[in-house]
């Protein structure tokens, strides 16, 4: 599938039988594609090509056909955020090996057994396979050795070739394994859902209740539903890293895994997981934004849970929001979606508002728990000291939870070390050379890193500057320069720092759940990736670091952000029996959102915000799209950027701002410009820009990109 290409047409040979949906492979010049058969009516070709011209297709690959409610999905999703029909399709053909025959695939593993003649590579190698299984590449990627030499170990037998096989069935989850008792409110809630599984059509939830309160034990009751019926359902993540979590949650309930889709997966699992999918053995799957493509034989419900989260919003290649999307696969499939959020977005909460969305809520904290007590700590009046960042109160807060043997979590939303580097003699900064970013020092690893393009370099002795030695100062903290400081003050302590450096597989974030149940662990110092999904009973005190650093930046949904992600780590404090207390360090405790998160008064904050939003015409009583040029030639892309500035059109409730250097002005060595449109609520954006932007050529080292909703003002 080539995504530039618009539809072609083929002629279906004689004995060859295709349906819309088909998966078949199709010539194009003296290549072979894979394809799938469309309806000529909903998709016509730009072309119209004689019948005896057509060519034949070549074959119809052993898949189920695509369903008609993914085929519209497929076509909406290209519609709405202006993306090619084939680079959407894509996304729902992720496993190229599935759609081949076979029942079995040779993987590799480790066999104990020394290699005859041993090589530093070699010791590597093994070191570093452990048991892990998978493809030759694979454990070659795993190992950072060639493939060359993982062949040299399977000749010498310390490395094993074995038939996997991948056509199996997963095991089926018991709807009545462990049947939970729920509270009053539960129940009906869960009530609610069950009726919609049942009623078999679409109808959009939030189910709205604070962290602790018991939301996942409540939908996985509409699972149980829909297995019950014998129909699959998706519950979809926003991180990787909470697959960990549900899957024990999940395995708690119903007394296996569900089926989990996600970037770590081995190809071999991702042909399985697919193939089951499609053929609508595999009843749950559990994953990130990409599952939503997936093509469910008989999909019945799915759960967007942490859905006001933004990582759902994916920033490269199609531009989509799997909350979002996630609704109108709802739409299509005629099953009921359930967005769980504990503090639901703006736009989610306007949908309810308005009736489109039925809206549950759980009040409080299920069982003994607490909602924390939250206070402020003016940074003004009660500084750290010196080249620290913990200020006196919150020492003292740690002081007294290490005393009573319970956990702490410190909070900043920065990983590395420090966020700026510079020379103390001559000032020099160091900056990447492919963006317009600092480098941010990560003393884990001994280097210098963009947070954009993942550029490294090692740390330099000397400042390539001036030449002086030793003279490069840490400015500002991250999470690593928090560690150094906890391990200063309590030295005895037993410290873990979780970002995505140190967690960045499933298997990492379950090692760090369990050393934080087993009290391996008293003090964790994390990013965001700790604020959500995890329950440690013990863990009774959150320390905001920085409660300011996510206010600057002029981005509409700055303090909603803020917002959320405290009210997210906050409620990781006192999950137990123990009440908790969160502490939020900032130079503003006046601010609005500082005072909604210490007086818990969330609904005149989101009144605020909304009306603020509807003030502004902002989403979602207006809409926003970016058109964002880049080249490596900055001229080239600032003349393309001027030049679509200079032909949109004069559309009433319709305001174009730009050209402007996007704030990362440079990413990944293209210089940036951007566009922002805003218009009025019921303008088919889409229709403006494609027309718009149809009209006009640029020269083919420029690329446009046009983001429909953008949540990045990067
Ligand atoms: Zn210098
Ligand atoms: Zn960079």
């Amino acid at each position: 599938m080539n995504a530039a290409l618009g539809p072609l047409d083929y002629r279906v040979p004689h004995g060859m039988t295709v349906a819309p949906g088909s998966i078949v492979v199709a010539p194009l010049g003296p290549r072979q594609l894979t394809g799938i058969v469309w309806e000529p009516e909903r998709l016509p070709s730009d072309a119209e090509v004689g019948d005896n011209r057509l060519r034949n297709l070549v074959g119809v690959l052993p898949a189920p056909p695509l369903g008609a409610p993914l085929r519209r999905l497929i076509e909406w999703t290209a519609n709405y955020y202006l993306a090619p029909t084939a680079a959407v399709a894509r996304m729902t053909l992720a496993s190229t090996s599935a759609l081949e025959g076979g029942r079995t695939i040779t993987e590799y593993r480790a066999t104990g057994i020394p290699p005859a003649r041993m090589t530093p590579q070699r010791e590597q190698a093994l070191a570093r396979i452990g048991d892990r299984q998978g493809l030759i590449r694979e454990l070659a990627i795993a190992a950072e050795v060639s493939d060359g030499v993982i062949r040299g170990l399977v000749k010498t037998r310390a490395i094993e070739a074995i038939e996997v096989a991948i056509d199996s069935p997963f095991a089926l989850p018991d709807p009545g394994h462990a049947v939970p008792t729920l509270s009053a409110d539960q129940h009906d809630a869960a009530q609610a859902l069950v009726a919609a599984v049942e009623a078999r059509d679409f109808e959009p939830w939030l189910l709205d209740g604070v962290t602790g309160s018991g939301k996942t034990e409540v939908y996985f009751e509409a699972v149980a539903a829909a297995i019950a019926a014998g129909r699959q359902s998706l519950v979809l993540l926003p991180e990787i890293a909470l697959t960990e979590p549900f899957l024990k949650r999940f395995t708690a309930r119903f007394g296996c895994e569900p089926v989990a889709w996600h970037s770590g997966l081995r190809q071999s699992q991702r042909r399985r997981a697919w193939r089951q999918i499609a053929e609508g053995q595999a009843l749950v799957t559990v994953g990130a934004r990409s599952a939503l493509f997936l093509p469910y034989a008989n999909l019945g419900l799915i759960v967007v849970d942490e859905a006001h989260e933004t990582s759902f919003k994916q920033e490269e290649g199609v531009h989509y929001h799997a909350r979002d999307v996630a609704v109108m696969r709802g739409l299509f499939e005629k099953c009921p979606v359930v967005l769980a959020s504990a503090t639901p977005a703006i736009e989610t909460r306007h949908q309810v508002a308005i009736g489109r969305y039925k809206e549950l809520k759980l009040p409080g904290r299920y069982g003994a728990a607490e909602m924390p007590e939250i206070a402020a700590i003016d940074l003004i009046e009660h500084p750290p000291e010196r080249g620290r960042w913990i200020a006196p109160p919150l020492v003292t807060a740690i002081d007294e939870t290490l005393a009573r043997q319970e956990q702490v979590l410190l909070f900043l939303n920065r990983r590395g070390y420090a966020p700026l580097t510079l020379c103390r003699t001559c000032g020099h900064r160091f900056q990447c050379p492919n963006c317009t970013a600092w480098m941010v020092e990560h003393r884990l690893i001994h280097r210098l890193a963009c947070h954009h393009c993942g550029h490294v370099e090692p740390v330099p002795r000397a400042c390539p500057e001036c030449s002086n030695e030793d003279s490069l100062v840490a400015c500002g903290p991250g999470v690593e320069r928090i560690a150094d400081e906890v391990a200063a003050l309590w030295p005895d302590a037993k410290a873990a720092v979780v970002t995505s450096d140190t967690i960045w597989s499933p298997a990492k974030a379950a090692e760090f759940v369990h050393r934080m149940e087993a009290g391996d662990i008293d003090i964790v110092i994390g990013t965001q990736l700790v604020t959500k999904g995890y329950h440690f009973p013990n863990l009774t005190l959150v320390g905001v670091i920085d409660a300011d650093l996510g206010l600057d930046g002029g981005d509409l949904r700055a303090a909603e952000h803020t917002f959320h992600q405290i009210m997210q780590v906050s409620g990781r404090a006192g999950r137990g029996e123990k009440p908790g207390r969160v502490f939020l360090q900032t130079h503003a405790p006046g601010a609005a959102v500082m005072q909604a998160l210490i007086t818990g008064d969330a609904e005149s904050f989101y009144a605020a915000e909304t009306e603020a939003r509807r003030d502004a015409g902002a989403p979602p009583f207006g809409r926003y799209a970016a058109i964002v040029v880049s080249s490596e030639d900055k001229d080239a892309a600032h003349a393309t950027a001027l030049s679509i500035a200079r032909t949109a059109p004069r559309i009433e409730g319709m305001q174009v701002y730009g050209p402007a250097p996007a704030p990362l002005a440079m990413l990944r060595g293209r210089h940036r410009f951007r566009l922002l449109v805003h218009a009025r609520r019921a303008l088919d954006v889409q229709d403006v820009l494609r027309d718009w932007l149809g009209a006009l050529d640029w020269k083919p080292k420029v690329r446009v990109a046009v983001d429909v909703d953008p949540y990045s003002f990067v």
